[in-house]
């Protein structure tokens, strides 16, 4: 069963999977973490250690019916084992976009449309379920591949206006589906986060869920390539059997970062994870001084996935970290009235860092130049805070750096790194001709429509009922 961080009303599995969000606010948990031996994986491929991880955390389907939902679901990935790692000296890259939409949000927006197909037999319900889902650019176009062919759903995203790449926009924008509507919102992406929070709230009339990390069946699949990639070091002699290693994530939502932290608890060797965060620095400042403070200036950078000042995911993590009875609605009162709150309970396995823009091109070009191997600026800012943890730490411990997006998705910065400043077509050229294959996107957007958010509200709720 599963309760809130905010209070201790258990739902099953399949209501926390629809709700999405707790009826308190608050964001569910499962009331008892299951323990996995990695050993108990290790002849598993990836869907099948999918599939296990799962139905650890939701008994109440079956595993076959799951098993089945994974390996359709991964099907529309291009390599058949799901992710790849790249080995460069002590590190790994664990390339997590070889998804329909090439960043990592696809490793579990394929499979909870199917999760909550599940859920819905389960619970019987006949209804039509709009996503509503707010996106800093990637979540967005994920959500969209991934509910394209789900009977009985219905899905709308919201997108902060100028606040993704051209890529992103135009894979969001040229998507067709009758059941399907794509805005944008005069704000940035914490205004469409909250917007999504507070009307999941306010309209319960309207049978809704989200497709954000903040609900539970986005977050259970990524904890997937955490086990994934500590098996493969094994397997491939990198790491001893029982070796610990640590976990590189460039964080925004904090959803990744918490899967990794859930590995851990559930017995994964994992020894430090490191929190990389782009000028956006408020999970590096909360880090180092325990002052979570979103009362600061907002900066649009060239990793735009991480442009976000409230990290819903954070929560959780604050309520795993917290001594029994301790009282989260607390701080998240605080946060919502004053901007920010003072947490006391400092974990000592976190190392965060935060990265400016001009870093990240340099390390794009460092890397390439070093091992001839491309990396997105989200993985850039990663690298950035592995080279300072490398520094304090003097260690030699491996460590896995979670590459979020292929460079593709952000043609353009990558282009900057190497002094060129091209249009999004002629980037694309360029890294073509540097002998990257590229998959096919549709570009430029066709159709964009952007609403005030002070109107959003009245037009979503206009939207959502055409849809019923
Ligand atoms: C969403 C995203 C992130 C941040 O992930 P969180 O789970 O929100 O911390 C990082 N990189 C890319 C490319 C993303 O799309």
């Amino acid at each position: 069963m599963f309760h809130s961080t905010r209070g201790n009303k258990k739902v099953s599995a399949s209501e926390a999977i629809l709700n999405g969000l707790a009826e308190d606010g608050g964001l569910y948990v499962i009331d008892e973490l299951p323990k996995i031996d990695y050993h108990t994986l290790i002849h598993e491929t990836y869907q099948g250690m999918a599939a296990k991880i799962l139905w650890a955390f939701f008994p109440e389907f079956a595993l076959e019916d799951i098993q089945k939902e994974v390996n359709e679901a991964y099907k529309s990935f291009d390599t058949k084992d799901v992710v790849k790692i790249k080995e460069c000296d002590d590190a790994y890259f664990l390339e997590l976009f070889h998804g329909p939409t090439l960043a990592f949000k696809d490793l579990a927006l394929v499979l909870l449309p199917r999760l909550m197909k599940l859920a819905k037999e389960k619970l019987h319900i006949r209804d039509t379920i709009t996503i509503l889902t707010a996106t800093s650019g990637d979540t967005g176009g994920a959500a969209l591949n991934g509910f394209r062919d789900v009977e009985g759903v219905s899905i709308v995203v919201l997108y902060p206006n100028g606040g993704v790449s051209e890529i992103q926009e135009a894979q969001m924008c040229s998507f067709r589906g009758k059941n399907a509507k794509v805005l944008a919102i005069k704000g940035n992406f914490d205004d469409c986060q909250n917007f999504v929070k507070s009307f999941l709230n306010k309209h319960k009339e309207l049978k809704l869920s989200s497709a954000n990390s903040i609900n539970i069946g986005r977050l259970v699949p990524q904890i997937v390539y955490y086990y994934y990639s500590y098996i493969y070091l094994v397997k491939v002699k990198k790491i001893q059997d029982g070796e610990y290693i640590d976990f590189d994530v460039p964080t925004g939502n904090f959803g990744n970062i918490f899967a990794g932290y859930l590995a851990k608890e559930m017995g994964l060797p994992i020894r430090n994870l490191i929190c990389a965060s782009n000028k956006n620095a408020v999970l590096t400042d909360f880090f180092h001084t325990g002052l979570y403070d979103k009362n600061r200036m907002f900066y649009k950078t060239n990793s735009p996935s991480m442009d976000i000042l409230i990290s819903s995911n954070l929560e959780r993590f604050l309520y795993y970290l917290s001594p029994n009875g301790e009282d989260i609605n607390k701080y998240m009162e605080l946060l919502k009235t004053k901007g920010e709150y003072v947490f006391p309970y400092k974990p000592d396995f976190i190392y965060a860092y935060s990265t400016d823009e001009r870093t990240t091109l340099n390390i794009i070009k460092e890397i390439y130049r070093q091992y001839g191997y491309l990396i997105d600026p989200h993985t850039a800012v990663a690298y950035s805070a592995y080279s300072e943890y490398r520094k304090e730490k003097k260690d030699s411990c491996k460590t896995v750096i979670v590459s979020t997006a292929s460079p593709y998705k952000f043609a353009q910065t990558v282009c900057e790194a190497f002094g060129k400043h091209f249009d999004v077509g002629e980037a694309i050229q360029y890294l073509k001709e540097l002998g990257f294959s590229l998959p096919d996107v549709n570009y430029p957007p066709i159709q964009r429509e952007s609403v005030d958010l002070e109107e959003a509200e009245e037009y979503v709720t206009e939207v959502i009922k055409c849809f019923m």
